[in-house]
C-alpha cells in the first residue's frame, strides 16, 4: 500500500455492483443476455418519446461549456410539489430539500454534517442497505450494528435503545463516540419490511441530538412514508431517489427531505455542482411525466406476487413478505457458501441476484425475466437436490 494513504482503509474493499453487467464495461450483449434482478432497477427503461425529449434538452438547452444551475431551485420546487402530492401535505417548499448525485452522496454529506472529527457514530440494524455502514468507515466513523428478529427482521429495540443511552460501555468513551445518527430503511432492503409500529415509536422517542434518517428509496413501490415527520421533527430526514421507480438509475439523481436548518447544512458540504445538467434535465422530465412513468408500478407488484407465490412452492426456500420491488430469500439449511454457490449457477443459467445480508435478493423484473427467473430456479433447485442425493 502506497505509505501516503489511510492505514485504516487498506481493510476496505471498493463497491462493485453487477460488475460483469456495468454498462460501457464490457460488450452491451453481455448486459442485455443477462437478466439483472440484483440491484432493484425498474426493469423498464424510459419510454423512447422521453428519451428523444432528453435528447432535444440536450441538444438545444444545455451549454456543454457551461457549468450547470448550481443551485437546483426549480428542481427542488418540483420535488416538493410531488412530495406534497404523493403524502398529501401542502409544507414541504424548496427549502426542505436538498439534492445529489445519487442518494449514496446526501448519505456522505449527512455522515460529513453529524459524526466527522470523532463527533459521532452511526447505528444500523444488520442487515440492511450496505452503503451507510460502508461510506462510515471510509471516513473513519465508527459503526455500531444491531441484529434484527429472524422470523420478521424487525430491529433489536433492547440492544438499540442501550446503545443510545449514555454511560453504556463503549458509548460516549473516548474511543467510541456517542451515537448521532440511526439509519433506518423503509422498506428494508435487502429483507423487504417496513418499520413497525414499536420501531417507529422508538424513532419519535430519541433524543434531538440524534437524527434519525428514514431512507425511502422504495416508497413508490410500498406506498408508505414517515415524510409527514420531517415537518413535525428536525431530526428526521427522509432519503428519497431517482434510481428505482423513476427509472433513472444511469442519471444518479437523490433528494432528501428535512429540516431547512439541516438542509443548508447540507448544502454547506456538498461539492459545487454535484448534479450535471443532463441529470437535472432527466429528473424534470421524470416528475413531469410522472404519471405515465409510474403507471408500471401496479404490474410489478402484482409481479412480485406472482413470484412470491410461485417461490413459497419451493420447500428448499424461505421466502418472507416484501413491501418493495425485491424478494428476499435463503436456501433452507444452507451456508453462505452453499447460497454462494447457487447464485452462481443462477448467473450462469442467465439471472443474476444478489447475496447479501445472509440470503438472496432478488429484483422483481418484467413478466418475461420473472418466468425465465422462476424456471431457472426451479432448475438449479432440483439439480441441487439430485446432487445432493448422489
Ligand atoms: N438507499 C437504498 C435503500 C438503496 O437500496 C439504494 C440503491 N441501491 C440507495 C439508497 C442509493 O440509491 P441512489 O441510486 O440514489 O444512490
Amino acid at each position: 500500500m502506497l505509505p501516503f494513504i489511510r492505514s485504516d482503509l487498506a481493510r476496505l474493499a471498493a463497491y462493485t455492483p453487477h460488475p460483469e453487467a456495468a454498462q460501457g464495461s464490457t460488450p452491451l450483449h453481455t448486459a442485455q443476455e443477462l437478466d439483472r434482478l440484483d440491484t432493484n432497477e425498474n426493469p423498464f427503461d424510459l419510454p423512447s418519446e422521453l428519451k428523444q425529449k432528453l435528447a432535444w434538452t440536450y441538444q438545444e438547452m444545455i451549454e456543454a461549456n457551461r457549468y450547470p444551475d448550481g443551485g437546483y431551485t426549480a428542481l427542488k420546487q418540483a420535488i416538493a410539489a410531488y412530495v406534497n402530492e404523493s403524502a398529501g401535505l401542502s409544507g414541504f417548499d424548496a427549502t426542505h430539500i436538498s439534492v445529489g448525485n445519487g442518494s449514496d452522496e446526501l448519505i456522505r454529506s449527512l455522515l460529513i454534517a453529524t459524526c466527522l472529527q470523532g463527533q459521532g457514530s452511526i447505528l444500523v440494524a444488520q442487515p440492511t442497505f450496505s452503503m451507510y455502514a460502508i461510506l462510515a468507515q471510509t471516513l473513519g466513523i465508527a459503526v455500531l450494528s444491531l441484529g434484527r428478529s429472524e422470523t420478521d427482521f424487525e430491529m433489536d429495540l433492547v440492544a438499540a435503545q442501550a446503545a443510545i443511552e449514555p454511560g453504556v460501555p463503549g458509548q460516549g468513551s473516548s474511543s467510541v463516540p456517542p451515537v448521532r445518527v440511526v439509519f433506518v430503511t423503509h422498506p428494508n432492503s435487502p429483507t423487504g419490511n417496513c418499520l413497525t409500529a414499536a420501531e417507529q415509536s422508538w424513532l419519535e422517542s430519541l433524543p434531538p441530538q440524534v437524527l434519525v434518517v428514514v431512507d425511502e428509496a422504495y416508497f413508490e413501490f410500498s406506498q408508505t412514508t414517515l415524510v409527514g415527520e420531517v415537518l413535525q421533527r428536525p431530526n428526521w430526514i427522509v432519503l428519497r431517489t431517482f434510481s428505482k421507480a423513476f427509472r433513472l438509475a444511469a442519471y444518479r439523481v437523490g433528494y432528501c427531505l428535512a429540516h431547512p436548518e439541516l438542509v443548508a447544512t447540507l448544502e454547506k458540504v456538498r461539492l459545487p455542482y454535484n448534479l450535471p445538467a443532463f441529470s437535472q434535465a432527466a429528473a424534470h422530465v421524470a416528475l413531469h411525466h410522472r404519471h405515465g412513468l409510474l403507471k408500471v408500478i401496479p404490474e410489478i407488484l402484482a409481479e412480485r406476487t406472482r413470484l412470491i407465490s410461485a417461490l413459497v412452492q419451493e420447500p428448499k426456500l424461505q421466502v418472507w413478505p416484501s413491501a418493495a420491488n425485491f424478494v428476499y430469500l435463503r436456501l433452507r439449511g444452507s451456508t453462505p457458501v452453499e447460497m454462494a454457490h447457487f447464485a452462481q449457477a443462477l448467473k450462469a443459467q442467465g439471472t443474476s441476484l444478489r447475496q447479501t445480508g445472509g440470503g438472496l435478493r432478488l429484483t422483481v423484473g418484467s413478466q418475461a425475466e420473472n418466468t425465465r427467473s422462476l424456471q431457472r430456479i426451479q432448475s438449479v433447485l432440483a439439480h441441487r437436490s439430485t446432487s445432493v442425493s448422489t
